[in-house]
Order: structure tokens, then sequence, then C-alpha cells
């Protein structure tokens, strides 16, 4: 990913020079008061995106990991419990879980979705847990510790299987938190209400990430919490800061974890254009999919659940000896990424939890054949119709080699 690439991976300077002046006197307004730190800015930041997300509360935080953490730590989670969430996303997942004095567990993605399988799911309570009635808590049965909570995972824009998640967290008595880190604006249909929800609007709260290249993504690093409860809302803007609700006053010890006004302002000014984009993001993708018609067996492209609108933050697809394809790819200066190329189990930094190799072989099959192609609102018709064309070239003569 280079911004010298002819067709670049993404493209986040356009949608800057486009937003300039707007964005411009966002800075100028900031400058006028000095009010850098919290302020009307992330009120009026906050009231925006908990409106977008159909929630009551959305806290601004530093980061979308800062979000996750915080999210663990107001929800009052016995310390040193299990959460289960999977192996296929980035580290920030499970670094918040750690983070905030809870233990990872994993269970495997599905084959479709990439997201959590919620029969594997089902399977791991059932199976690898037993609940204990005089403590009213579901143990894991090897390592005799609580689990209290599940983290399921909008990964690439594709929400999770919703509903079969949350009544599992209701029959075991889980608290469910969504890292909806890449799902900003995604939606899920709930069979059980009747009704589209959005992305984290389903779960006890859920994080948001606006690092840049997100599908909201601020000029620096930002991130926020929604929730539909007032006062774990409350508790988050306490951690966020320090743990005071008065200057000074501090009720327990907290983070310096907050969103700038400045980004706040900004990513105000973004989100006006979020359904835009992300309606280009889903037309690019389906324009995509039908471009690779014909190629299913050498190109395996996301398959969007009847349950959901995606926002398609990446536009990932599987091929045989994706390599020698970035490769490929590359010669014609077009960019590309995996994500993610080596499972949260088998990191260096997860050794102690002692998974090891095919324990979850749906996820570990992925990273190696994953690609992540150009996907950013501002691609063109004529670049997708060359990153198409490059892709076929290269499976076409590769049959040709092998067949
Ligand atoms: C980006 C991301 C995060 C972390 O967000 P930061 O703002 O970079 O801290 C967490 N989870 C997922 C799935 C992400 O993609």
């Amino acid at each position: 990913m280079t911004d010298t690439a002819k067709i670049p991976f993404l493209d986040l300077v356009t949608p800057h020079q486009e937003l300039e002046p707007e964005l411009l006197a966002v800075a100028k307004k900031a400058f006028a008061t000095a009010g850098f730190i919290g302020g009307p800015m992330v009120d009026e930041f906050e009231r925006r995106f908990a409106e977008f997300c159909d929630v009551n509360c959305c806290v601004g935080v530093n980061s979308g990991t800062d979000a996750l953490r915080f999210a663990f730590l107001a929800a009052g989670i016995e310390a040193g419990s299990l959460v289960v969430t999977v192996p296929h996303t980035f580290i920030a997942t499970t670094e918040a879980i750690s983070q905030a004095g809870l233990q990872i567990a994993f269970v495997d993605v599905h084959e479709d979705t990439y997201t959590m399988d919620p029969e594997k799911l089902g399977r791991y309570l059932e199976d690898k847990c037993i609940f204990d009635t005089t403590r009213g808590k579901l143990i894991e049965k090897t390592s005799d510790r609580v689990v209290s909570a599940i983290l399921p995972v909008h990964l690439y824009g594709h929400m999770a299987d919703m509903d079969p998640i949350l009544d599992l967290a209701k029959r075991y008595n889980l608290i469910v938190i969504e890292d909806a880190c890449q799902a900003h604006g995604a939606e899920y249909f709930s069979k059980k209400t009747g009704t589209w929800k959005k992305a984290g609007s389903m779960g006890l709260a859920a994080a948001f990430s606006f690092y840049p290249g997100k599908n909201l993504g601020a000029c620096g690093e930002g991130g926020a919490i929604t929730t539909n409860d007032e006062s774990l809302a409350e508790k988050m803007k306490m951690i966020r800061d320090h743990g005071q609700a008065k200057k000074y006053y501090h009720d327990m010890e907290g983070y310096n974890g907050r969103l700038d006004s400045i980004q706040a302002g900004w990513l105000t000014v973004k989100l006006r254009h979020l359904a835009g984009w992300n309606a280009a993001r889903r037309t690019l993708a389906h324009r995509y999919h039908e471009l690779f018609a014909g190629a299913e067996d050498a190109v395996v492209v996301p398959r969007e659940a009847p349950w959901t609108r995606g926002v398609y933050h990446l536009y990932v697809v599987r091929v045989q000896d994706r390599e020698a394809l970035q490769a490929h790819l590359a010669e014609t200066g077009i960019g590309t990424g995996i994500h993610y190329p080596i499972p949260l189990h088998q990191q260096k930094a997860y050794q102690h939890l002692g998974y090891k190799a095919g324990d979850f072989p749906v996820t570990e099959r992925v990273a190696r054949e994953i690609v992540s192609l150009p996907m950013f609102p501002h691609l063109s018709g004529s670049q997708q119709d060359e990153v198409v064309s490059k892709v076929r070239e290269f499976v076409g003569s590769r049959v040709a080699i092998t067949g």
C-alpha cells in the first residue's frame, strides 16, 4: 500500500481534498476558543453518532482499542473471567480483553461470513463449559474459570450473526460487547424483532474505531463506545477521564482516553458523508461480484448473508497462492492487503494460551487464502475493471499451467 501505486489499496487523500474547506473551518473554530479537549464539538459528535447507530448514548474516546477496553472495564465483569471471541480479527480485539484484566477464549469463524460461528459458540458453551448452579455461573471445565462475556467482531463490515449469539448469551447469562470497529453503519435483520438493527446497537455496548482507514476515519486517532445503558455510558465517561465525574474528584482510577475536540469536529463533518460512502462501497462490492462471475472456482468473493447489509470496510477474496497474486498485481501498481495473515491463536503473543495449529481450521485456512483488493468510496469503475482483469489473468494463467 503506497500512494504512488497506480491503483492504491486505499485512497485517503481524495476525500480529504474534497472536504478540505469544511475541515479547515472546524480547525479555525477550535483555534478561536482553544477548547481542544471536551466541549461542544465532542458533545455534538457523540449526539450525532448515537443517532446514526440508533442508540441512546455514545462516548467518544481515543481509539477503538480504548473503546473496547473501557466497555469491558465499565461492564463490571468478574476479574480474570473468560471472554469468548474469534481468532480471525485484529489483535486490538484481544488486547482489550487482557488489558481489562480478563482472559481470552476463542471459537472459530464461519466459512461464509468470516465472523463468529454461532454453532461453534454454542458447542463451546455447551460441551466445554458447565453451569455451576450454586454460583449461578458458567464455568469452563479445563481452566475452572468463569465465562462472562461474548465479543463478536463484525469483520470487514459484515455483521456477525447476532440473533443466535444473543440467544446463547441470554441462556448462559453472558454479556455481549460488539467489536464494530470495521462496521460503521452495517445492518442486521433480527428475526426476533422483525426489524433491521444497526451495528453497535445490539449488545450491551459496542466499540467503534475512527482510525483513518476505517469507514468513518478521523484525521488521527479516535474511537467511540455506543450503548443504550445510560449509567454504563456515565461510567465510561469517567473511565476515559481519569475516573473523575467532576474535576479532581476521582471516584476511581481511570485513563487518559478522551476524544480530541478537533477530531470530533472533523468526524461530525465526515459523518454527514458516511451513508453515501457506505452506499458507494456496496455498489463497488456488487460490481466486483459481477465482474468475477464465472471465476468462482478460482476466486471466492465475499458472501453477504441474507440477514445483513454489509458496509464493505474491506473487499476480501480467497485464492490459491495469494502471495503470487499480490506480486502479480503489484507489478502493475495495484495495491492489496492481507487481513490478517496470522491467526491470533498462532501469534507469539498468545503462545501462553496453549492453542495449537488445527484448533481453528476455518480461521487457519482462510488466513492462508485471503487477499483484500482495493476498496474505498472513490474507487472508479475503470480502476475496478483493471483490478479484476489482472486477477482473472493471474488465475487463468495458473489454471493453464496446472491444468
Ligand atoms: C481497527 C480495529 C480495532 C482497533 O481500533 P484502533 O482505533 O486502531 O485502536 C479493533 N478491532 C478491529 C476489528 C479493528 O479493525
